[in-house]
């Protein structure tokens, strides 16, 4: 007879720290940021690629804001993770917990031991940020959150295609009533046919369902592995695109990364 494992998983995480979000629903609040190492997709203007690999050492902040990191060695257990988010939660000062990455369902058997528990602990609501193309992963965590940011991502700009998985993604998170929205990157290579099926796909799913356009932060050279250019949408571009949206959704914002405006990480 094979005895039953009580081993938890672990996560590779990349960092934790306190900071103000800087996009989507969220924008000028302050998180808790946890992010995870791994990701399983490519997109051209991604700036964080250096969570795509499993990275040997983590960088925990030990006082919130401070930029005081400590390294640790992956992989992390629960409980450890609880006990740093514990500390960076001083009385009055975060609004809610950011799970980001990298891919964080990728992690999602960790999630489902380590969500609970913070919650608990914390009192703090959870949000997901996500590339929304993993739908079961999402089953697996849901009751544990509160709200998501779904990335929808247009080929003609990341390079990537998921239009039935991000449908899919959309739907559930509407079912269990989070609170969402969705996110897309846009660049001067955007094709407008696109914009018009996000629409249409967020429309088919809830018509209130907000729609956040991003103009594409240009990359340093050094951050660059594309050899596709990403450059920001001139003005124009934005407010056709825009109105091409709002034809089918009621809400279509656009808002640039503002925390790299402030200088936050
Ligand atoms: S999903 Fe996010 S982390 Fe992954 S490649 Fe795309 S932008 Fe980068």
């Amino acid at each position: 007879m094979i005895a039953k494992t009580t081993v938890k998983p672990t996560a590779r995480l990349v960092e934790v720290f306190s900071a103000i979000q800087g996009e989507g629903l969220n924008v000028g609040t302050r998180q808790i940021f946890i992010r995870f190492g791994l990701c399983d997709l490519r997109c051209h203007f991604c700036d964080s690629a250096h969570t795509w690999d499993a990275p040997s050492l983590c960088k925990i902040e030990l006082s919130p804001g401070l930029r005081d990191f400590e390294m640790h060695s992956n992989p992390i257990p629960p409980a450890t993770l609880i006990k740093w988010v514990e500390r960076q939660n001083l009385p009055f000062l975060h609004d809610s917990i950011s799970l980001t990455g990298g891919e964080p369902l990728l992690h999602a058997p960790f999630l489902a031991q380590f969500l609970p528990e913070v919650r608990a602990q914390t009192n703090l609501p959870i949000y997901l940020e996500t590339g929304g193309h993993r739908p079961d992963q999402l089953a697996m965590i849901l009751p544990y959150l509160d709200s998501v940011g779904m990335d929808l991502k247009l080929p003609s700009v990341s390079g990537e295609t998921h239009w039935t998985e991000h449908k899919e993604f959309l739907q559930i998170c509407f079912e269990a009533n989070l609170d969402i929205f969705v996110k897309i990157i846009v660049s001067q290579r955007t094709d407008p046919g696109e914009l018009e099926r996000s629409a249409l796909l967020v429309a088919e799913v809830g018509q209130d369902i907000p729609i956040f356009l991003q103009p594409v932060t240009p990359l340093a050279e050094s951050q660059q592995f594309s050899s596709v250019p990403v450059e920001a949408p001139a003005p124009q571009q934005v407010l056709e695109w825009q109105a091409l949206m709002k034809k089918f959704v009621k809400q279509v914002r656009v808002i640039p990364q503002t925390h790299k405006m402030l200088n936050q990480m």
